[in-house]
């Protein structure tokens, strides 16, 4: 349909919704389940359960266990043994891995879709009469959309009222340029970029305000013919989950070469080649670190999901990840650092002597240049334009009246850029009037006369600079102050002029307004020094405002600078990147030198988070490693760039999620070193045994049930680790750091090494004085068992790198069910009588049950020696740094 060709009211008709009152909430329920979401589909982006579930058997390690049944089955059957438990076994627990894997992803999945739907968008729309604001899906044909700076415009729509309507459609037309809204009609054949009377899925506001009503949605909007040629959502995989990736794939191929090694030496030996077959795969399957990506995801998902219930969620997976590590929080001052709870304290009247009449006039011009409005009583807008109204309401002068005697004609909005507002009011007399207010070291150079009693004289140097230090004064004494004034005109003035409009005015006062520091941040800020991360403040606002605020926080401090946006533009890159390192507070500026902050910050190599809530912010947001928008003050297009909304727009919440960051990143770190050091542990015990010319230690049943069913239980308990308390007093991980870095490397090399020492031991010492028939039964067994309980006993050992002692060791409730369950499973596996002939086991009797506790409990004691003995020269180091 043509829309652009035709007038409002008929797209109104033809549409059945109201101009004025838009659909009615039943209709618009109607709607929505006759025609469906406003979404736009991908091909082939969800995928069912069974289809998941076969995925799982796209794996090279379960290609090898399926290959290794299979041949198994073929070698029995060709040798008439009809014994084919070794491929029942093999298949039954290459299923239950699957399924495990299935619930695992499934659960990451959920998570991932639940916090999608917290950070989904959100469109404004008129339902009944009434403002509604729904998720952007939710929006039918026929909806009056509200259109507002920042916002997302989700459907197709003929605008039916534009004051200044602006918006930014690149993403659709190719255009760049912001192109401004019309209500008028275009002909018919006007191409897609110069309907101005329609706005576009898919595109957002810039500037002003307007209204539309959405004439496609979902797939039959412009976007979504286009939307199947759009790239998929971004990459989500984390540097961290790609790194695993590849040393999983490095440590694979290493294994495989062992494995082939032992199988050559087994043969060489004059061993049974199948025997020697099933020991290599069931080795490469104990090598193989297959569970990493997963556990990686897992945990991951499940930290996304504990942020936010701390009032943050995360849009871009890989953000939890770099949080652990950033160096630089910049913060915006506003309602984040601060409770944007603002009241007026001072009406600088700017006279000799206290003057009535021209504090009434003050109050009278902030009532009338400003934006509130009245629901149910209550005063609802800005918090600075609330404050000048109830200043101005306590002075008696009440908002709808002045209005209504001087009714407003146009203006020109704020903007954080200009830092100014101007209205237009008709007097009347067929005079009119502009009332400007704004931040007043910038009003003040667009004034040329101020008022003395009440005449108007020039507004001069020494007049100036007394108005200056008046300002000076309030901002050193953390108040925010804005000034106003006024122009007369005998014609209209066109307010699109800007730059004529705001000039030669007259200046007639200010006033000053607090706006406490929120009460959690001064400690959030000290806990921030204490991590060794930097808090910085960015502000609109003076910058003795913005010091004075920044001193009772403690981000300012003797010794620090400050940059004023003034400043800023006229340095060089050069000069930025050394002046930031002393500099804690950035004053008086505009959105656009965000940007350059933060690469100023990321010069070093420093991990920088930013926060931000408008349009213009939307670029600082992407260019920061860890891009924050405001949950209740930010424009939609923010939260579309941010990596995570901070729902509560508080700063100490970003602090929150630093901690949490690097709470989730030790957690990896603690499910890696335990799977690789179990790992190791499996391939020693089998290489070593091989190399004394023993007979093996471990059947390849064994080796599978420990690796795929009592060793990821604990893996997973690590994952939920609670966060360390002592996380926050370490300095931040650089951005480059591995993950074995830290000596873990050598660590999992020494634990691996001590589980199979302890396996073999169990090993020899079930078959020498155990084992009467000398089939090794006893000593299979006795090892099985110490492999499978060392390594769930082992698993509390990386819970903290102080001793097990010094930490609650109970505390993390999942790890000591993964030890119950796990010893459960390895006790029933032995005990149960079916159960031992399947895993080809025999049941232990007292004393060798007790032989096989003492050896299992060993990891304990030593590990406890190894972190003691770690302790000690650490403290030696620092020992010497205090004396050289
Ligand atoms: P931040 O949120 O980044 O800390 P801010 O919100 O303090 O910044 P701006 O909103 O850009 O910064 O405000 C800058 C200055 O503009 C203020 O110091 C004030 O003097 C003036 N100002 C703020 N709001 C208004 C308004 N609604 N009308 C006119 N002037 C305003």
């Amino acid at each position: 349909m043509d829309w652009w060709n035709q007038e409002s009211k008929e797209v109104g008709q033809s549409l059945g919704t109201s101009l004025e009152n838009g659909l009615s909430i039943e209709e618009g329920r109607k709607r929505l389940a006759e025609k469906g979401k406003n979404i736009l589909q991908h091909e082939g982006t969800d995928s069912g359960i069974i289809r998941r579930f076969f995925a799982q058997f796209n794996d090279f390690m379960v290609m090898l266990l399926i290959a290794a049944a299979v041949i198994s089955f073929g070698v029995s059957y060709l040798n008439g043994e009809k014994d084919f438990i070794d491929s029942i076994i093999i298949i039954a627990i290459v299923v239950l891995n699957a399924l495990l894997g299935v619930i695992q992803e499934s659960k990451a999945q959920k998570a991932l879709e639940a916090l999608k739907k917290m950070s989904a968008p959100k469109a404004v729309v008129l339902r009944s009469g009434k403002r509604a604001e729904i998720p952007s899906e939710d929006v039918v044909v026929g909806d009056i959309m509200l259109l507002e700076t920042g916002g997302y415009i989700c459907a197709d729509g003929r605008v039916i009222e534009s004051r200044g309507l602006k918006t930014e459609e690149s993403a659709i037309t190719g255009e760049s340029l912001a192109v401004e809204k019309e209500t008028k009609n275009f002909s018919k054949e006007t191409a897609l970029g110069d309907r101005k009377n329609m706005v576009l899925s898919g595109s957002f506001v810039l500037g002003g305000s307007g209204r539309a009503i959405a004439t496609a949605t979902g797939m039959n909007t412009e976007i979504g013919r286009i939307a199947n040629l759009l790239a998929e959502q971004d990459d989500q995989e984390t540097p961290l989950q790609k790194k695993l990736g590849q040393t999983g794939k490095t440590l694979g191929m290493g294994a495989l070469a062992i494995c082939a090694i032992i199988f050559v030496m087994g043969i060489m030996r004059q061993e049974q080649p199948f025997n020697m077959f099933m020991t290599s795969v069931s080795l490469a399957v104990a090598a193989i670190p297959e569970g990493l990506p997963a556990i990686v995801t897992i945990v991951l998902a499940i930290g996304m999901q504990r942020m936010s219930k701390k009032n943050t969620i995360i849009r871009r997976l890989p953000a939890v990840e770099t949080l652990g590590s950033a160096a630089v929080i910049c913060s915006d001052k506003t309602g984040t650092l601060t409770q944007n709870k603002m009241k007026v304290v001072k009406i600088s009247d700017y006279g000799k002597q206290r003057d009535e009449e021209k504090r009434q006039l003050i109050l009278t011009l902030f009532a009338l240049c400003n934006d509130c409005r009245r629901e149910k009583e209550k005063l609802v807008g800005d918090p600075t334009e609330r404050a000048l109204a109830e200043a101005a309401e306590e002075g008696g002068i009440k908002l709808e009246d002045v209005q209504k005697e001087m009714p407003r004609e146009g203006e020109i909005p704020f903007s954080s850029e200009r830092k100014m507002m101007t209205t237009l009011h008709s007097m009347g007399d067929g005079t009119w009037m502009t009332v400007t207010k704004g931040a007043p070291d910038i009003l003040f150079d667009c004034c040329s006369k101020c008022l003395e009693g009440h005449r108007q004289v020039a507004f001069d140097g020494s007049k100036k600079s007394k108005a200056r230090m008046q300002n000076g004064e309030m901002a050193a004494g953390a108040l925010r102050v804005v000034a106003v004034a006024f122009r007369e005109w005998k014609e209209k003035p066109d307010l699109r002029k800007k730059d004529t409009v705001e000039r030669d005015m007259v200046f007639v006062g200010m006033a000053g307004m607090i706006d406490p520091p929120r009460p959690e941040a001064a400690n959030a800020v000290a806990l921030c020094k204490k991590a060794g991360v930097r808090p910085v403040m960015i502000t609109g606002d003076h910058v003795l405002t913005a010091q004075a605020i920044a001193t009772q926080l403690g981000i300012y401090q003797k010794g620090d600078t400050c940059i004023t946006g003034q400043e800023l533009s006229a340095m060089s890159d050069k000069d930025l990147y050394s002046a930031v390192s002393h500099c804690t507070v950035f004053a008086r500026v505009a959105p656009e030198h965000k940007v350059r902050i933060v690469k100023a910050y990321q010069q070093d190599g420093s991990v920088v988070a930013m926060t931000g809530d408008g349009v213009n912010d939307a670029p600082a947001l992407k260019v920061a490693d860890i891009g924050c928008a405001m949950g209740k003050s930010g424009t939609e297009v923010a939260k579309g760039a941010a990596d995570m909304i901070l729902t509560d727009d508080n700063f100490a919440t970003i602090v929150e999620a630093v901690k949490e960051g690097r709470g989730i990143y030790d957690n990896i770190r603690k499910a890696v070193h335990f799977l690789l050091s179990s790992n190791i542990g499996e391939i020693i015990t089998i290489f070593a045994a091989m190399c004394f010319g023993w007979a093996t230690p471990l059947l390849p049943i064994h080796l599978l049930w420990v690796n795929l069913v009592t060793d990821s239980l604990p893996a997973i308990a690590l994952g939920l680790d609670p966060v360390e308390e002592d996380c926050m007093e370490r300095p931040p991980r650089e951005r480059e750091s591995t993950l074995f870095g830290g000596g873990l490397g050598s660590k999992i090399m020494v634990e691996g090494m001590m589980i199979g020492m302890l396996a073999l031991l169990a090993f020899a010492i079930g078959h020498i004085y155990f084992d009467q028939e000398k089939m090794y039964v006893t000593g299979r067994t006795m090892a099985f068992a110490v492999l499978s309980l060392s390594q769930l006993v082992h698993s509390f050992n990386m819970r903290s790198e102080h001793s097990l002692f010094a930490i609650h060791p109970f505390e993390n409730r999942w790890l000591v069910g993964a030890l119950i369950l796990g010893t459960l499973l390895q006790v029933g596996v032995i005990m149960v009588q079916p159960l031992a002939t399947v895993f080809k086991v025999a049941p232990l009797d007292t004393t060798e049950w007790l032989v096989v506790v003492a050896l299992a409990l060993m990891p304990l004691p030593i590990v406890e020696l190894e972190k003691w003995k770690d302790r000690l020269l650490d403290r030696k180091g620092e020992g010497k740094e205090l004396v050289s």
